[in-house]
């Protein structure tokens, strides 16, 4: 079942309806949106808003009020928060007393794991040492910073603000602050980048010595100026797939496993929160456009701001829209996300899916049979291969 909010539903029935599904498992991850960024990057699609005067402090009220309302669903009491999670937009906008009041109030409402992971996503040029330092000692415990390319030519064609001496000085920043894991992200597939060009930022970022690293391939949404608008000097698919490739070589030599399609970790550092995805598990969110999943219903939130903050000042969650997922979606939901990590899923929700559909089972041998796809103790999982090829597998899988 799928629905919209009408604004008399949004008063009491969509309340109502969080509060008749409670989660199934007492330890959620909680994503907190910030929508706001200094500038629109050329290839983004994410739901953002300008930083006009004053939109910062009344989407902080508003997030704050949003914090209490979900605090007072029914099942709230019992259930404890595992992981954190601020992303945006760009959270690192925030100063470290404005997220270190979000989190009190989190903390206040919620029974947050006092070893709960707490990322923050960062972009370069918004962060200090001194306010990764008053992050942390607010209780983030982990930062991700959005480097995407070290190459000055290319990174003001995407509309990054920073350059790549501003994302060295940035990583060199929270390590001083003395944040101990840290995230870079990179993209692969834009513009203007050959192989070479990429193989020698993932080494430079590899040196750094991240305890994580996850690396995206360009993908252009109608919601993105690229996308609506075209863009010129994209790279054939032999470029994006020898990038992939030397990501992938260079990142095992350093020791970082491929534990997701797009994401590789230090032994002991995969992120635990992008797991709470990935194993289809729950997860609360609040902010403009977050989306949350508890129980069997799927929500997301309104995601103009101003119309956030006008729901959340009228008293009501800003819930805009849910989805009851059936059976078959969660399995294929579950299969999907799972098979996008090297543990991949239990053969039995494979086995599950494929039954009665014969012809799914066909490609699904095809791709066992060219090892893109492999079984082992009682588990099924894509290879690295596979990982590359995996877009194809899951529309059918869906
Ligand atoms: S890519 Fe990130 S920093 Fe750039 S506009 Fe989108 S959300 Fe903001």
């Amino acid at each position: 079942m799928t629905g919209a909010a009408s604004p008399d539903q949004a008063v009491g029935g969509l309340t109502e309806m969080l509060a008749g599904s409670p989660p199934r498992s007492d330890a959620l991850g909680f994503y907190l949106h910030v929508p706001f960024c200094a500038a629109r990057c050329h290839y983004c699609s994410f739901n953002t808003a300008p930083l006009e005067d004053g939109a910062l402090a009344r989407y902080l009220g508003a997030l704050h009020r949003e914090l209490d309302l979900l605090a007072e669903l029914p099942w709230a009491p019992r259930v404890r928060i595992a992981t954190v999670f601020l992303g945006g937009g760009t959270p690192s906008l925030l100063e470290a007393d404005q997220l270190a009041a979000v989190l009190d109030r989190l903390r206040a409402r919620f029974d947050v794991a006092a070893d709960a992971e707490v990322t923050v996503e960062c972009n370069p040029e918004s962060v200090t040492r001194a306010k990764l330092a008053g992050y942390r000692a607010a209780g983030v415990t982990r930062v991700s910073l959005g480097v995407q390319s070290l190459d000055d030519a290319v990174l003001p064609r995407l509309g990054r603000l920073h350059d790549a001496g501003g994302a060295r000085a940035a990583f060199a920043a929270a390590r001083e602050a003395g944040v101990a894991n840290v995230s870079v992200d990179l993209m692969y597939g834009l513009p203007g980048l050959d192989v070479a060009g990429f193989a020698r930022a993932v080494e430079a970022v590899l040196a750094w010595g991240p305890e994580h690293l996850s690396a995206y391939g360009l993908t252009l949404d109608a919601g993105s100026l690229w996308g609506a608008a075209g863009v010129a000097g994209l790279p054939p698919e032999d470029t994006v797939v020898g990038q992939y490739w030397a990501l992938a070589r260079a990142a095992a030599r350093r020791g970082l496993e491929h534990y997701e399609i797009s994401n590789y970790a230090r032994p002991g550092f995969r992120s635990l929160h992008n797991q709470v995805y990935w194993r289809a598990a729950e997860y609360l969110a609040a902010g403009p456009g977050a989306c949350g999943f508890v129980g069997a219903l799927r929500y997301a939130n309104v995601k103009a701001t101003p119309r956030y903050g006008e729901a959340l000042e009228a008293g009501r969650l800003p819930v805009d829209s849910w989805e009851e997922l059936t059976p078959r979606q969660r399995l294929g939901e579950r299969l999907i996300l799972g098979l996008r990590t090297s543990d991949g899923v239990p053969r039995a929700w494979l086995d599950e899916r494929l039954a009665g559909d014969a012809a799914l089972a066909r490609r699904v041998g095809d791709w066992r049979a060219r090892e893109l796809l492999v079984d082992a103790a009682g588990r099924v999982r894509l290879t690295e291969a596979g990982f590359l090829l995996s877009d194809a597998l899951f529309v059918d899988l869906l």
